[in-house]
């Protein structure tokens, strides 16, 4: 069996690890912290920021803190549909989501 040597699974780490940085590179680029909010400044759609097809405020949410359950919301404390910082964001089951925005939309 052929293995490869310590110096090329460096490489291929790092080849890797580069791509993930790029990621996230392109990815913070699109996002302006102020005092308070993180306003997300790249694509948006309905009034949510987006990267690619995913909520911005979701992206940041698995990549800062954790993956969403399934069927998750997840809410703005701050109440700023645009703002991807990741302490204004908690997820919240819908039904917990629509108990909490009574009578309006969502964000
Ligand atoms: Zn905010
Ligand atoms: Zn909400």
């Amino acid at each position: 069996m052929k293995t490869i040597s310590e110096a090329q699974r460096k490489q291929i780490l790092i080849a890797h690890d580069g791509r993930r940085k790029q990621a996230e590179a392109y990815f913070w680029h699109r996002v302006r912290k102020t005092r308070g909010c993180w306003i997300w400044t790249g694509c948006t759609n309905n009034g949510y920021g987006y990267i690619g097809r995913s909520k911005a405020h979701r992206r940041m949410y698995t990549m800062m803190i954790g993956p969403i359950p399934d069927g998750y919301h997840i809410h703005h404390t701050c109440g700023t549909k645009l703002c991807v910082k990741p302490v204004h964001l908690v997820a919240m089951s819908e039904q917990d989501h629509i108990d909490e925005h009574p009578g309006r939309g969502w964000w």
